[in-house]
């Protein structure tokens, strides 16, 4: 086998022993690498500073599990909102679906937060100290030595470092900045379970980015897996045109034809942050990064040759077919998949829209329906009040001017003055009211729930409305 040829019966990050065979992937420039670029410092900047970003006063994305409750831009969730979050997930599924179903593994290239932090982030830095691809690979082969000592201490410093930030950036999002920055001036123990998560998250991302990288995404993630199922022949691929590149240099062109642009310099190879071929066709291992297409383009361009050998394309493409686009919405599949988003984000939109804040639930008591006293008659309810926002809220209950006046009157019993985020209290309510008011036995009157907020100031003043329906005597 050709030295630089990769082995065809296994991963070409693990030798014949099943052994890994760290990569040294070099720098690439390009067009793609620049978008790339921008985008992952847009990506970072969101996970950085997000849980800053506040809304109406509070942090604007928030997963409280201590408390159980959510933050998601200004929608709050509590714990029995759980079926929410069926459309919250159902619509990212079905993006992921979409997305993949259209533009490949533009997820996994692009997006995910492995890619972004070990191609834009640690490499970088272990670039700065540790010199190009040729050089890490020589300074890895040496004896341990002073430059080599100091190179390797000054590297792990910079990356735990950086696994600190983003394991104290991602519990942001779920004890909140206010309280992160509490803990981070009290001792660890007297904040054991929070430290033990942003612990155990920074050893990951230290131990992921800084050493384990590509076997995450070839053995480990399982949506590299996964992908086969949402994509199909018509999904974007990176592929290489082997009908334009093939025959290669130095393999013997079968006469009449004519040597193809593919100069067989292997940079697409050295480039692949997953160490593989592509010109071998679409593999499992492939990222989509677009590395190997920067890559072959500068070679092209080298080699006064059209760019594109290895492009953005469809599966046709690298199967050595001709490639041909179909526009995403002359598929079905596309359009099944927005259906889905849009009944999903439909869905989110009309719950939200029908929560109220301060949740309301009346039950009639188990007694009699009602009771006809001297002064009039009584409904009895058990009442069930939440306060679903995040501030405390004192709430108050009447009725209109017009229904005092005719002698509505409400009693409640067991009712708290300020009702605390998200907890429940049980009140009994009693309305009497004189016989006049009912038609037929019955009666709906309005009863005006007013809540006005504790923090922040100025004090926010929410003002519901909550039918009651009333049963008497029917003369
Ligand atoms: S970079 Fe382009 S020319 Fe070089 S080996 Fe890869 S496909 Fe061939
Ligand atoms: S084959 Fe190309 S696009 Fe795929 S992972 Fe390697 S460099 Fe990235």
């Amino acid at each position: 086998m050709n030295p630089r040829e990769l082995p065809t019966d296994r991963l070409s990050t693990t030798d014949a022993r099943g052994h890994r065979i760290y990569l040294y992937p070099t720098d690439v420039r390009g067009h793609w690498k620049k978008l790339r670029t921008r985008l992952s410092i847009g990506l970072i900047a969101v996970f950085l500073f997000l849980p800053w970003a506040r809304i109406g006063g509070h942090q604007a994305v928030l997963f409280d599990l201590p408390r159980r409750r959510f933050a998601l831009f200004g929608l709050t969730f509590w714990a029995h909102d759980t079926p929410l979050l069926f459309f919250v997930l159902g619509g990212a599924a079905i993006t992921i679906a979409f997305t993949t179903a259209i533009w490949g593994r533009v997820w996994c290239g692009w997006a995910c937060p492995q890619t972004v932090f070990v191609e834009h982030v640690f490499r970088r830095i272990e670039r700065w100290i540790e010199g190009d691809a040729l050089a890490r690979k020589k300074l890895d082969g040496q004896p341990l030595s002073f430059v080599k000592v100091f190179k390797k201490s000054l590297k792990w410093s910079a990356f735990t470092a950086l696994s600190l930030i983003i394991g104290h950036s991602f519990l942001a999002y779920f004890v909140g900045v206010e309280d992160l920055r509490q803990m981070m001036t009290q001792p660890p123990l007297e904040n054991l379970a929070s430290f033990l998560v942003m612990a155990a998250v920074s050893l990951v991302v230290l131990f992921d980015f800084g050493w384990f990288r590509e076997q995450f995404c070839t053995v480990v993630c399982p949506y590299g897996r996964f992908q086969s199922v949402l994509m199909d022949h018509q999904s974007a691929v990176i592929a290489y045109d082997a009908k334009r590149g093939e025959p290669r240099r130095g393999t013997a062109a079968p006469e009449g034809t004519q040597a193809g642009d593919c100069v067989d310099c292997h940079r697409c190879v050295l480039v692949c942050p997953t160490g593989i071929d592509i010109r071998r066709g679409v593999q499992l291992e492939c990222i989509a990064c677009t590395a190997c297409v920067d890559a072959c383009d500068d070679v092209m361009r080298r080699t006064k040759k059209p760019e594109g050998l290895i492009r953005y394309a469809n599966q046709a493409l690298s199967e050595g077919r001709t490639e041909t686009w179909t526009p995403w919405y002359q598929r079905a599949r596309a359009w099944v998949y927005l259906a889905l988003l849009v009944t999903c984000g439909g869905g989110l939109y009309w719950a939200t829209a029908h929560r109220s804040p301060i949740e309301i639930t009346l039950i009639r008591g188990i007694e009699a329906p009602y009771q006809v006293t001297p002064s009039g008659i009584i409904n009895h309810f058990k009442m069930d009040v939440r306060n679903q926002t995040f501030t405390d809220q004192s709430v108050s209950f009447s009725v209109s001017p017009e229904l005092q006046q005719k002698g509505v009157k409400l009693i409640i019993s067991h009712h708290k003055d300020t009702l605390k985020t998200g907890e429940p209290e049980r009140a009994d309510l009693f309305i009497t009211y004189p016989k006049e008011i009912l038609t037929f036995g019955k009666a709906v009157i309005t009863i005006e729930v007013t809540a006005i907020a504790s923090d922040p100031s100025p004090h926010l003043e929410l003002h519901l409305n909550q039918e009651v329906h009333l049963v008497g005597p029917l003369q």
